[in-house]
């Protein structure tokens, strides 16, 4: 077998650009996990987002749902099991949190995980064309938005450009300061209130979602990552 850097040496010798070799050298060699059978109902499609988070918290993903041949197959449909409304935060990829692969989820994303129109109508697509069974608004502690909207509700700081992030999340805020919260606690109280109030939101702005979920085809969930550990903790 060949050292690093005696394969290094050939790709180089062979005309590949140092740039790419870097790359590759960086890389763990390619692994697929298995192909996972998509959950059929509400409560298993939950179950699997639950099953997916222990593995990501345990540091023991099976990276399911990977492989070349699926990627293929899923090039011209898709039949996601979940959505996800999340934050942009770049330590929150849902993909990763729940161990999950193509096809597996349908995502939005939006710092402070704000219930936006256009994200809602992307949701109520997922599930109306798409058939995803449950929807889980994940936010996350230490969240930037959230603590640029405190800062804005304390006086801190002029909203600005950042006016149409943090105008939804100050009702969040009012209520975790209304309980006394002040400092780390407000802040995680805030986060907390901001998801309980998406959750709630979804169904109204959007009656299609609510419809999905009178007729059993929907549940809307909670929770909050825990960035240092990677659990999601539900929010009721
Ligand atoms: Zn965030």
């Amino acid at each position: 077998m060949l050292s690093r850097r005696a394969a290094l040496g050939a790709l180089l010798a062979a005309g590949a650009s140092p740039l790419v070799v870097a790359s590759c050298a960086n890389q763990a060699p390619t692994t697929t996990g298995p192909v996972l059978p998509r959950p059929s109902t509400p409560e298993d499609a939950l179950y699997r987002l639950q099953d997916g988070n222990q593995r990501f918290v345990a540091g023991t993903p099976l990276h399911p749902n990977q492989t070349l041949e699926l990627r293929q197959q899923l090039a011209g449909h898709q039949q996601p099991f979940a959505s996800v409304l999340g934050c942009a935060d770049s330590r929150t990829a849902p993909e990763l949190a729940v161990d999950a692969g193509i096809g597996d989820l349908f995502v939005c994303r939006v710092a402070g995980n704000i219930a936006t129109p256009a994200d809602t109508a992307s949701l109520l697509y997922a599930q109306a064309v798409l058939g995803t069974e449950v929807l889980l608004v994940l936010g996350h502690d230490n969240c930037g938005a959230v603590k640029t909207a405190i800062e804005v509700a304390e006086g801190k700081t002029p909203p600005g450009e950042f006016a149409p992030l943090v105008a939804p999340i100050q009702p969040a805020v009012a209520q975790a300061r209304q309980a006394g919260a002040t400092g780390d606690a407000l802040l995680h109280e805030a986060v907390v209130a901001n998801v309980r109030h998406v959750v709630a939101a979804l169904p109204e702005m959007s009656a299609g979602l609510a419809q999905a979920v009178r007729a059993g085809h929907l549940t809307i969930h909670g929770g909050v990552l825990t960035l240092s550990t990677g659990k999601i903790d539900p929010v009721t």
